[in-house]
């Protein structure tokens, strides 16, 4: 519903929505409210790019792989106020400024959609949710709110008595040697959170929570 009032807005107002969808492989299927791409909200095809990631599905990140779903019926107003498509736009741009995606990680990016590669990363997000999910009850046993690591690796935190963004940081680090990302860095709205991450290996998010529930607020 959140994402069909945006969809609803861009159609009334000629706005473009880019869809950043790099964790649409953390959502959880058994929850079907949550889409896995705009495209199911009737009428984005009019709307919306959508971008894809292998970063985050696939641990990609320093290969540098991705796609862009532009529809051809998206359009943007030109210089004289006509409509123009994004897609011829996005087409030439892409086949003057680049040379494409490595033919070797172009094969890697392939093996993700074979039936070995879907297990592989099924096996690696599950672990890396098995970390949310152990975060999560290790953050509310110490009495503190926390939101996400549901449908996506990161653990939102609120901080402890109003505390900034950066105080608990700072507090973390110096007291636990524990990093975490300050909210404010997201902007406004992130002040007075910190977000944790799934993203290790099960030993060190085990070392991390006995460092954390030692740490008295
Ligand atoms: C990691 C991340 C990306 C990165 O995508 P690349 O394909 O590696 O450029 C995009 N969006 C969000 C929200 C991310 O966290």
């Amino acid at each position: 519903d959140a994402l069909a009032a945006w969809v609803d807005y861009a159609r009334r107002h000629g706005a473009l929505i880019i869809y950043d969808a790099a964790y649409e492989a953390f959502i959880k299927d058994t929850d079907s409210e949550v889409p896995h791409s705009i495209f199911e909200i009737p009428g984005a095809e009019e709307v919306a790019v959508e971008c894809r990631s292998f970063s985050k599905t696939a641990g990609f990140t320093g290969l540098r792989c991705a796609f862009t779903t532009i529809p051809a019926a998206v359009t943007i107003p030109g210089p004289d106020g006509s409509r123009v498509r994004l897609q011829d736009m996005w087409k030439r741009r892409q086949s003057t400024k680049y040379n494409g995606c490595p033919y070797i990680v172009q094969r890697a990016a392939e093996a993700v959609y074979s039936p070995e590669g879907q297990e592989q990363v099924r096996a690696t997000i599950a672990a890396y949710m098995a970390n949310a999910a152990r975060i999560r009850s290790g953050i509310e046993g110490m009495g503190l709110s926390c939101y996400g690591g549901i449908h996506a690796p990161y653990i939102w935190v609120k901080t402890p008595d109003g505390m900034g963004s950066w105080e608990f940081f700072d507090l973390l680090l110096s007291r636990t040697s524990l990093v975490c990302t300050p909210g404010a860095g997201f902007g406004p709205s992130g002040e007075g959170y910190v977000r944790f991450t799934a993203f290790g290996s099960e030993e060190d998010t085990t070392e991390a929570l006995e460092r954390l529930q030692g740490l008295s607020l």
